[in-house]
């Protein structure tokens, strides 16, 4: 089964881009400490934390916990990749959830948007993606092929064993 995570509130990049991944990412800043080992415990999560103190409680709660001590988010990804076993740090566009909500995203044609967008954008993008919850819309833009490279850079550590 694909995993599926909770991720403490210090770490909100990483969780943006574990949706981007396609990971189901519970993340939200309004959860206290308990809130979240018990959402966790309940939906079978697994905890990311930078926090030594939650990791060891989520431990002794018998939830499958990673520590993350890595200063960066590639760094992170690469450790709660090779923990997991997942070989590839490429992201798949066609997998991915919205970073702002966790929610599904569906693929849309240019002449089926809603919403309106600059017009540099609207040329330069035939598809598009929307937020099945929250109707935010993406495109493969500057900031997808910085993930891109990004997640280039996950795979190469990954293959460095
Ligand atoms: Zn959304």
């Amino acid at each position: 089964m694909e995993s599926r995570f909770a991720v403490d509130g210090m770490l909100g990049s990483l969780a943006r881009k574990l949706r981007i991944y396609g990971f189901d990412t519970l993340y939200d800043t309004s959860l206290d400490d308990d809130q979240l080992i018990r959402l966790a415990h309940t939906r079978q999560l697994i905890l990311l934390t930078s926090d030594k103190e939650l990791f060891a409680r989520a431990l002794r709660a018998g939830i499958q916990s990673i520590l993350l001590t890595e200063e960066n988010d590639a760094r992170r990804l690469v450790t709660i990749f090779r923990t997991l076993k997942v070989s590839s740090g490429n992201i798949d566009a066609e997998k991915s959830r919205c970073a702002s909500c966790n929610g599904e995203l569906s693929t849309i044609n240019r002449s089926d948007l809603k919403v309106s967008l600059p017009d540099t954008v609207l040329k330069r993008h035939e598809q598009f993606y929307l937020c099945k919850n929250c109707s935010k819309v993406y495109w493969k833009g500057g900031h997808w092929r910085r993930l891109e490279s990004l997640g280039r850079e996950v795979s190469k550590s990954l293959e460095q064993t």
